[in-house]
């Protein structure tokens, strides 16, 4: 069977990038998802891809329209971190050209999986110079790029594309529908069918917690986007990108995007959407509960509790290693309570080269080398511990984001710290899977309390066990506290809601 079909080159980069956490390496990728040539679409049609959902819904959505012929080059995700290294990010960037070079002319469209929110130490837009890359290279053939519902959206991302594909929930749980999203809106450009693009942005940095989809001010605006675009045929896609603060770009903002027909409809789509965004900026806003609340409620609550430590959560850049919650807790006597997941190889390699059912002082956070910004949350704790199991670490998640992902947290241990069970990992990851702590043989469905390092994606996985009104999120220290005034912000543009009360916008028509 000769192939048929369009030629289609397959690209992605993806991480969130905290400018405020330490630099994101190689290693970052490598232990996540780094899949290169081939492997992409191999990966993206096996049975538990490394790769998170808009490749494989993507390479489904073309596999279910017809014949075509997928042309991968480079496909790097990792946790969220800090700034991506720069010789690290132009390494990708020089595989990502020889790529594309070797395909000019061949090739008659292009994909690609992007964050929205990444950062390299020396450059701000790492998506928009990897846009502007496959339009130098490819020139003006059919270019679908999807993001990350907290991308922070520059100009050129609107503008070195065709059409521009954001998530729609928080947590994020339509990966794939975005990549098949993506994969139609491709086959139509294909077709012949041109796409016009329309960004406005706000000044409103919104604070992660203000951006469930569920229900609040971001969920009533993306459903509003949703519903006016089911009634106008020109319309072809509306994302409504919430940003991601602690990115700390000049063009953070919360930002509607629409493609469609006509420039018109483009434009006046995306203002409308963008004033009802504007007529709610009153309720983009953080309440968290103090600690000292939390405590006591941990330890009096007659109904079991999940407490969200938002400030330390690794799907930010936190380093998924800070003692706040866990030392009010100890010292308050919290029983029946599962907190994890805490990342710290050097005390997950000691529990196993203890083995199961060694007592030991646990020692968290020791000091190695030089000591980093990151320390100034990540402070250490000590705690007599017993060793109750033990895993290397390779989790396919079940439920929530993760939800069919092959994950790998490196050795894990489960400690107990009197009435607290404490998962610890080697590899950073947030913990938005019940996998995570389910593998290592604790029950849930019998804590009292469970103390997750995640801002919101854990409410994907931890639904079955704790209904929004059980959720707790805890106002620590931290990378990604949503308390925006914590931070020192360089680049941010100001004035900006909710930082500056006068901060002021006007529709453009
Ligand atoms: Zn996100």
């Amino acid at each position: 069977m000769t192939a048929s079909g369009p030629r289609i080159a397959l690209l992605g980069f993806s991480i969130e990038c905290n400018r405020f956490a330490p630099p994101a390496t190689q290693r970052d990728f490598d232990t996540r998802c780094w899949l290169a040539g081939e492997a992409i679409v191999a990966d993206a049609r096996g049975p538990a891809p490394k790769a998170l959902g808009e490749m494989p819904g993507f390479v489904a959505g073309m596999d279910a329209a017809g014949p075509w012929q997928p042309r991968p080059i480079l496909l790097a995700m990792a946790e969220p971190n800090g700034p991506v290294e720069q010789p690290v990010f132009d390494r990708m960037m020089a595989t990502w050209r020889a790529g594309l070079e070797a395909l000019r002319g061949e090739v008659e469209g292009a994909y690609a999986v992007l964050h929205g929110a990444g950062l390299a130490t020396a450059l701000d837009d790492p998506e928009g110079a990897l846009q502007a890359l496959v339009r130098e290279v490819l020139g003006d053939i059919p270019f679908v790029c999807s993001y990350d519902l907290h991308a922070n959206v520059s100009d050129a991302m609107v503008r070195d594309c065709d059409a521009f594909v954001g998530y729609r929930t928080n947590p994020h749980l339509d990966m794939r529908e975005r990549g098949a999203e993506s994969a139609q809106l491709l086959r139509r450009l294909l077709a012949g069918e041109k796409a016009h693009r329309a960004l406005v942005r706000l000044p409103i940095v919104a604070p992660t917690v203000s951006m469930l989809t569920a229900a609040g001010p971001y969920a009533e605006v993306i459903d509003l986007g949703q519903e006016l675009a089911a009634l106008d045929p020109a319309i072809w896609n509306v994302s409504v990108m919430g940003g991601f603060a602690y990115g700390d770009t000049p063009f953070n903002g919360m930002a509607v995007v629409v493609t469609a027909a006509d420039q018109e409809s483009a434009d006046s789509m995306a203002e409308r959407l963008a004033r009802a965004a504007w007529a709610r900026r009153d309720r983009f806003v953080a309440e968290l509960t103090p600690l000292r609340v939390a405590t006591r409620r941990a330890k009096d609550s007659p109904v079991p509790l999940a407490f969200a430590d938002v400030a330390d959560n690794p799907g930010g850049g936190g380093r998924g290693n800070t003692m706040h919650i866990l030392a009010s807790f100890l010292a308050a006597g919290v029983e029946g309570c599962l907190m994890g997941v805490i990342h710290d190889p050097m005390l997950a390699g000691e529990a196993h080269r203890l083995g199961v059912g060694a007592r030991f002082t646990a020692r968290f956070n020791r000091p190695q080398g030089t000591l980093t910004a990151e320390d100034e949350f990540s402070r250490p704790l000590e705690a007599e511990a017993e060793v109750v199991a033990l895993s290397d670490g390779r989790v396919t998640g079940r439920r929530g984001i993760f939800a069919g992902t092959a994950m790998t947290l490196g050795a894990t241990a489960a400690l107990r710290l009197g009435g607290i069970t404490v998962v610890v990992i080697s590899i950073r990851t947030q913990c938005a899977d019940p996998a995570f702590l389910e593998h290592l043989g604790l029950d849930i469905g019998a804590a009292r309390c469970v103390v997750v390092k995640s801002r919101g994606h854990f409410r994907g996985g931890f639904d079955e066990f704790f209904t929004p009104d059980r959720i707790v999120e805890v106002d620590a220290p931290g990378l990604t506290s949503p308390i925006l005034t914590r931070f020192a912000w360089t680049k941010l543009p100001r004035p900006v809601l909710p930082i500056d009360p006068d901060a002021h916008w006007s529709p453009a028509r």
